[in-house]
């Protein structure tokens, strides 16, 4: 992904250009499943004077728009990737909290079918595997 994806990204979701939200996405893209004290230290690199607040307020509309998806696994603070739209699943490590992307089984949400929907109209169910990843299960 260049500038100009990015570019082409925020256009499409009508949002303007700014450069702390191209360097909010590239950060995001680069370091997938990041918390946002690691995000502000991303972009940083790229802004040096971007505030806190300017780097939450773009992780905001970022994911309100769509364009980035924020999860939060339980005990874990909020955090974020870029790969959005797929009904990926993620695999969180009970040690020390790593997060992987699991690729949806079905392809589609909602990959799991209730058993009773109990009259509801469901879009979606929520998956996270738990376990401990590799580094973790080797050395304990
Ligand atoms: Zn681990
Ligand atoms: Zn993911």
């Amino acid at each position: 992904m260049t500038a100009t994806d990015f570019e082409g990204r925020l256009r499409e979701a009508s949002l303007r250009v700014t450069q702390p939200r191209l360097a909010v996405l590239n950060a995001v893209h680069t370091h997938p499943h990041s918390d946002t004290e690691s995000l502000i230290g991303a972009v940083r690199e790229e802004l040096p004077e971007v505030s806190h607040q300017t780097v939450y307020d773009s992780l905001h509309t970022l994911t309100a728009a769509g364009l980035v998806r924020r999860i939060q696994p339980l005990g874990s603070v909020a955090r974020y990737e870029s790969r959005v739209g797929d009904n990926h699943h993620h695999a969180v490590c009970r040690s020390c909290g790593v997060i992987a992307d699991v690729d949806c089984a079905v392809g589609e949400a909602p990959c799991l079918h209730a058993s009773d929907d109990n009259g509801f109209v469901i879009d979606e169910a929520e998956v996270i595997y738990w376990g401990y990843c590799p580094d973790c299960s080797t050395r304990s």
